[in-house]
């Protein structure tokens, strides 16, 4: 089964390139090692920000417009959609206990409005630890990147 693979989306590697084009600068699938063992990768992670992006998929993570009850196989979807839930609002305790700031989208989210809730979020988390500016976020879009990972497309 294909459950909890790690998989490059649409609706995420659409936000990915809209933040990309916009100057923005993040980590993919990162994974952050927090308190009690917890492994979490978020989608897009800005570690000098500390703000973690999750791009949930409306089936996987019960989208309360999309992701009600599989018609088939309830006995086997019901409860492997509920640990799924359950395990996101674990993560994101462990991540805001960490002092990440934690943004969720659902997939149907448009690509406009997932961008602007990231912004917002970026904006808002002052810098705190960060004073210098930006590392991971806005740069001027004119200037070179080095390679990054987003090299798909
Ligand atoms: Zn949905």
């Amino acid at each position: 089964m294909r459950a909890n693979r790690r998989a490059d989306t649409k609706p995420e590697l659409a936000l990915r390139h809209a933040l990309h084009r916009l100057g923005y600068r993040y980590r993919k699938d990162y994974r952050l090692d927090l308190d009690g063992g917890r492994r979490v990768r978020p989608d897009i992670a800005f570690t000098a920000r500390k703000v973690a992006v999750f791009v949930d998929g409306c089936f996987w993570h019960a989208c309360p417009e999309h992701g009600s009850k599989p018609r088939a196989n309830e006995w086997y979807w019901g409860p492997k959609l509920i640990r799924n839930v359950e395990r996101d609002r674990v993560n994101d305790a462990a991540l805001i206990l960490a002092g990440w700031t934690v943004v969720r989208l659902w997939e149907h989210v448009p690509i406009d409005e997932a961008v602007g809730t990231v912004i917002t979020a970026l904006t808002a988390t002052g810098a705190p630890g960060n004073p210098a500016g930006p590392a991971d976020a806005a740069e001027p879009p004119n200037r070179i990147p080095p390679a990054t990972d987003d090299s798909l497309g």
